[in-house]
C-alpha cells in the first residue's frame, strides 16, 4: 500500500472487518481500514468492482455509463489521493467553467461572476435585481423548526424565497436535474443542500452568508501556516483520470489481496452472535457465489455495509439468533436515468460548443427538447474520441420523467439525436451509440429523509459494530460518498480500539 501501515501499534491491530458493497465507499473504506492495519474483506455482488463509477474502453473511444466527474471538496478525497499517489492521474476538463443552460430553445453560458450575470440572457432583469438585492429582500420561512413531510421545506420553495421562481426554473431545475435526477418540488433542501441551508440559519441571506462563509475560510487559511505551496498550485474544479473515472476504483481494488475483495458474492445474511467471554468476533456473512448458493464466512469484528438501502433491506439480520427486522426502515424513493453515448463526425456538428456541458430545464420541453442535459465529453477531454469525432453523454429520465428513462435504444437515439441536432447542430446520425439504463441511480433525498437517516440511526444503535455508509447518508457525489465511506472506517477504528481496551480492562480485573 502507497501509505504506511499503522498496524503494530493499534490495539485494533489484526481485527476482521467486512465491508459490504465494492463501490467507490466501500472500497474506501476498505483502504482506510486495511492502512490501518486491519483485516478487510470486501464483498461485491456484480462481477466487477465500482458500482456507479464505470468507465468503458472500445474501439478508440472511452465513456462513463456512470459517474463523469468529481471534486476535491472534502479532505477525505484530498488525503486518499494523495495517499494512493495518483495525482499524476487526475485528469482536469478543457474549459470546465464555460458550462450552459438552454433557454428560448438554444444554450446559454451560465455567468460565473456578477457583470457576466448582468450581461448574460439567461435571466430578465427582475431576477437579476432580485439575486443582487436577496442579502435584503429574502424572506422568512413560515413553519416551525419541526421538521417531518409535510413541514421539511422543498428546495424549489427554498430557493423561491430567496431569487424567485425564474431562478428555480432556469438555474435550480436544470442543475437538480443534472446532479441528482431530482426535481425542485421533490427534493427536501435541509437534506440535498445543508451547506446551504445551514448558511440561512447562520446568516438568513445565502449571498451575505456565502461571502461571509468564504471570508472567515480565508482568514483561518492564512493563520494555517503549513499550506504547501503545491497545494496551492493545484487546479481545482471537477476532474476525472486518466481512462476515466473507474481507474479511481481500480486502483484501490488493486490494493486489496486476491482474497479480501469477493466478486460475485451476494451477501444475503448478517449475524451478530454475541459471546460473553469475548467482546469482538461477533459477526458472521452468508453471501451467494457463483454456482454456489449459501456460503458462509464467519468471524468479523465489524460490518460497513455500503449496498444501497433497498438491498440491505432485502437481507436477513439476526442478532443473537433472533431476527431483527428491518421493518422499521423507510422505503427510498429512487430515480431512474439512462445514459445515452453519442458520437458524431466533427464536420456534421455545425455549432459545436467548447466547454463541460449544457443542462435543459424542464420549461424548455415546451420547446420540443427531452433530454435532461448533455456533456461535451470530448471537448473536455480530447483523449476519448478519435480527432475526427465529437463525443457526448445525454442523460434521459429523472424523476419528472421516469417512463422515458426506461425508453427502448431506438426511442432514445432519436430523442438525442434530435435535441443535439437543435442544440448544437450535430446533423444526420451518430456514427456510434451506447445505451445504459440504471434502474436506481439516485436515492431520492425527498421531504421525508429524515426517517431514512433515523432508521439508519436505528439499525446502527441496536447492532454493535455495523456502520452503514455510501451515498445514501450524506451527499450524492463521489466525494461524499468517500467521504463516508473513510468516516464508517474511522468509526470502526474507535469502536473495535475501545473494545479491546475495554477486554484489557477486565481481563486485568482481580
Ligand atoms: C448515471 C450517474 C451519473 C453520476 N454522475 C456523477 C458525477 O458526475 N459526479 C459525482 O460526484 N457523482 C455522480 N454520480 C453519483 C455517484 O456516482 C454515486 O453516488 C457514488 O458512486 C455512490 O457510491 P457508493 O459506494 O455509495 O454506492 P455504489 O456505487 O452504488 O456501490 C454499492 C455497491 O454495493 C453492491 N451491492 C449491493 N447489494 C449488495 C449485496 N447484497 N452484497 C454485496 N454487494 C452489494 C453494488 O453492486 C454496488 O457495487 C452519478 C451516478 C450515476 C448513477
Amino acid at each position: 500500500m502507497a501509505s504506511a501501515t499503522k498496524g503494530d501499534r493499534n490495539p485494533s491491530s489484526g481485527k476482521r472487518v467486512a465491508v459490504v458493497g465494492a463501490g467507490v465507499s466501500g472500497l474506501a473504506a476498505a483502504y482506510k481500514l486495511k492502512s490501518h492495519g486491519l483485516k478487510v474483506t470486501v464483498f461485491e455482488a456484480e462481477g466487477r468492482a465500482g458500482g456507479r463509477l464505470r468507465s468503458i474502453s472500445h474501439d478508440g473511444l472511452i465513456w462513463e455509463e456512470g459517474a463523469n466527474t468529481m471534486t476535491e471538496g472534502e479532505h477525505e478525497v484530498e488525503n486518499l489521493i494523495d495517499d494512493l499517489g495518483i495525482r499524476d492521474k487526475q485528469q482536469f476538463p478543457i474549459s470546465q467553467n464555460k458550462r450552459y443552460i438552454v433557454r428560448n430553445g438554444k444554450p446559454v453560458m451560465i455567468p460565473t461572476n456578477p457583470i457576466a450575470l448582468i450581461m448574460s440572457s439567461l435571466l430578465s432583469a427582475q431576477s437579476k435585481c432580485q439575486i443582487i438585492l436577496e442579502p435584503f429582500l429574502w424572506k422568512k420561512h413560515e413553519s416551525s423548526k419541526v421538521y417531518n413531510a409535510y413541514t421539511e421545506e422543498s428546495v424549489g420553495e427554498f430557493f423561491q424565497r430567496h431569487f424567485g421562481k425564474e431562478v428555480v426554473d432556469y438555474l435550480v431545475d436544470p442543475f437538480v436535474e443534472g446532479t441528482s435526477g431530482g426535481d425542485p418540488e421533490s427534493l427536501s433542501v435541509r437534506h440535498s443542500f445543508p451547506e446551504l441551508w445551514n448558511l440561512e440559519n447562520r446568516f438568513g441571506s445565502i449571498i451575505a452568508g456565502a461571502v461571509l462563509a468564504k471570508l472567515s475560510a480565508k482568514r483561518e487559511k492564512s493563520r494555517e501556516t503549513k499550506v504547501s505551496s503545491e497545494k496551492k498550485k493545484r487546479q481545482r474544479g471537477s476532474f476525472s483520470f486518466l481512462g476515466g473515472m473507474q481507474t479511481l476504483t481500480d486502483l484501490l481494488s488493486k490494493e486489496l489481496e486476491k482474497d479480501e475483495l469477493r466478486l460475485e458474492s451476494k451477501v444475503l445474511s448478517l449475524s451478530y452472535n454475541h459471546d460473553s467471554k469475548s467482546a469482538l468476533e461477533n459477526w458472521s456473512v452468508s453471501y451467494a457465489s457463483k454456482g454456489a448458493k449459501r456460503l458462509q464466512d464467519s468471524s468479523y469484528d465489524a460490518v460497513i455495509a455500503t449496498a444501497p438501502l433497498c438491498n440491505v433491506k432485502e437481507m436477513k439480520i439476526t442478532k443473537r439468533r433472533n431476527l431483527f427486522p428491518l421493518d422499521f426502515l423507510p422505503e427510498v424513493s429512487y430515480v431512474p436515468l439512462s445514459v445515452i453515448i453519442t458520437t458524431f463526425k466533427k464536420e456534421n456538428v455545425k455549432r459545436p460548443l467548447e466547454g463541460f456541458g449544457v443542462l435543459v430545464p424542464s420549461k424548455e420541453q415546451e420547446n420540443g427538447l427531452k433530454t435532461l442535459g448533455t456533456l461535451f465529453s470530448s471537448m473536455m477531454f480530447p483523449d476519448r474520441a478519435p480527432s475526427d469525432l465529437y463525443l457526448y453523454t445525454t442523460f434521459v429520465g429523472g424523476s419528472r420523467n421516469k417512463e422515458l428513462a426506461k425508453a427502448s435504444t431506438d426511442d432514445l437515439k432519436q430523442i438525442v439525436t434530435s435535441d443535439l441536432r437543435q442544440l448544437l447542430g450535430a446533423e444526420g446520425e451518430p456514427t456510434f451509440v451506447n445505451h445504459f439504463y440504471w434502474s436506481k441511480a439516485f436515492p431520492l433525498y425527498g421531504r421525508n429523509y429524515a426517517s431514512v437517516l433515523e432508521g439508519i440511526e436505528k439499525m446502527e444503535k441496536n447492532l454493535p459494530g455495523f456502520f452503514y455508509a455510501g451515498n445514501h447518508k450524506g451527499g450524492l457525489s463521489v466525494g461524499k460518498a468517500i467521504a463516508s465511506g473513510c468516516r464508517a472506517a474511522d468509526l470502526v477504528i474507535s469502536y473495535l480500539e475501545s473494545s479491546s481496551e475495554d477486554k484489557m480492562l477486565k481481563g486485568s480485573l482481580p
